[in-house]
């Protein structure tokens, strides 16, 4: 990869904070944009804003084609086998709340269980507590080892003919684990049960295959992949997506409306109510088609390589204790220093130009397992380096001179 021409796509990299050169490390809560992307979007904004589908004028049938091409770049980038199952929304966290909603009211009733994990972030946690308090569906969740991987054992002990639904994250955002999904998957088919897969944390770093991996549903942002904000995909198996009712109503999901009765527009428009965000659907397909130019396969491997040597570099650290030491571990390190708030942490280098995230990252229950407030969070992305790395040890090292 080439680490300069890759930076110099990215504007906002060169800026400095408080007189420093800007170290961006909080790719897990967004990542920034290459100019293509933004350019894509401006240039539509310029050239051919009209509102999709419904126009049979020529900037609403532009509009149209250039939406529809990019529901099948992403299409294409998970493999998904049609673009009938690529439903665009807000972010994952709209995703999981359409499956929750749709799948829960088509599937589950009183008594029927759910199982998530303890890694879980607030978006695969809540939606399926809101449907427990609706339908008296019960949450399972699988407990983590102390190295923050998910005990198999137990999950595999959950799995029963009351489960109808797994929900699990593919990486976490805390702890950087990548799950084992192929054998989560593989155990809950066994025993016909469908999976869900957070893939928040692992569109943006490696290549997804939603065939290959058989999975039933795949959720994911834009934001986070190198796209604009307010879009997510959800990625869901024909067959399960036919059978799910609309999750809100209102214009393009509509086949006719009467007072009388209403009939539903086929997928994936079923599940796509009100004007979609169609210039930042053509901005995500730009991001997508720069990521795979790159490569998807050079981008995992290089931020698993800065991974294991930022691990290295930081277990030089005095006192530093990491959340999170999987064997199969990416792009996300979460760690403490001495008795140093998390918080004092993250704002003393932030002065140092250095932007890491502190808190609870939306994942409190991992906290209360860990026995933690909160911890401080470097994420990488693909144009974060070394260097940068150094500058987050040498600027550890220096708040902690500061204590
Ligand atoms: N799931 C995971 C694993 C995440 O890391 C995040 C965001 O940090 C989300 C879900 C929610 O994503 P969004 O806020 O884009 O809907």
């Amino acid at each position: 990869m080439d680490m300069n021409k890759i930076r110099a796509d990215f504007p906002i990299l060169s800026r400095e904070v408080y007189g420093k050169p800007l170290v961006y490390l909080d790719n897990g809560a967004t990542v920034q944009k290459p100019k293509c992307m933004v350019d894509a979007m401006a240039d539509e904004y310029f050239t051919v804003n009209a509102n999709v589908h419904r126009g049979v004028h020529y900037l609403s049938q532009q509009a149209t084609e250039l939406h529809e091409a990019a529901r099948m770049t992403v299409c294409n980038h998970i493999n998904a086998a049609s673009i009938n199952e690529v439903i665009f929304t807000k972010g994952t966290t709209e995703s999981i709340n359409l499956v929750a909603f749709s799948f829960g009211e088509a599937f589950l009733s009183q008594g029927d269980e759910v199982i998530i994990s303890e890694m879980e972030h607030h978006s695969n946690i809540v939606p399926w507590q809101l449907l427990a308090e609706r339908k008296g569906i019960v949450l399972k969740v699988v407990p983590i080892t102390d190295s923050g991987e998910l005990c198999m054992d137990s999950y595999k002990e959950m799995l029963s003919s009351k489960t109808k639904l797994v929900s699990i994250t593919h990486v976490s955002n805390v702890l950087g684990t990548v799950n084992p999904v192929k054998d989560i998957i593989k155990a809950a088919h066994d025993l016909d049960i469908p999976v869900l897969l957070d893939g928040a944390q692992s569109v943006p770093h490696m290549k997804v295959d939603v065939q290959d991996l058989d999975v039933d549903f795949y959720v994911f942002s834009a934001h986070k992949a190198y796209g604009p904000t307010g879009l997510g995909v959800l990625y869901g198996k024909e067959k399960w997506l036919d059978r799910m009712p609309p999750y809100q109503g209102g214009g393009e999901m509509i086949k006719s409306v009467s007072f009388e009765k209403t009939t539903f527009n086929e997928l994936p428009f079923k599940f796509e109510a009100g004007t979609p965000d169609f210039v930042g659907t053509t901005g995500f397909a730009a991001a997508l088609d720069y990521m795979n130019a790159i490569g998807m396969h050079e981008i995992e491997a290089h931020e698993r390589e800065l991974t294991i040597y930022a691990m290295n570099q930081l277990a030089q650290v005095e006192d530093i204790r990491f959340f999170g030491v999987a064997e199969n571990k990416t792009s996300v390190i979460s760690f403490l220093v001495g008795d140093i708030h998390h918080f004092d942490m993250g704002t003393l280098l932030d002065r140092l130009g250095i932007a890491v995230r502190t808190g609870h990252h939306c994942a409190q229950p991992l906290m209360n397992r860990l026995g933690i407030e909160g911890t401080v969070r470097a994420s990488f992305g693909m144009y974060n380096t070394k260097e940068e790395v150094d500058i987050l040890v040498k600027g550890i090292d220096r708040v902690k001179s500061m204590f």
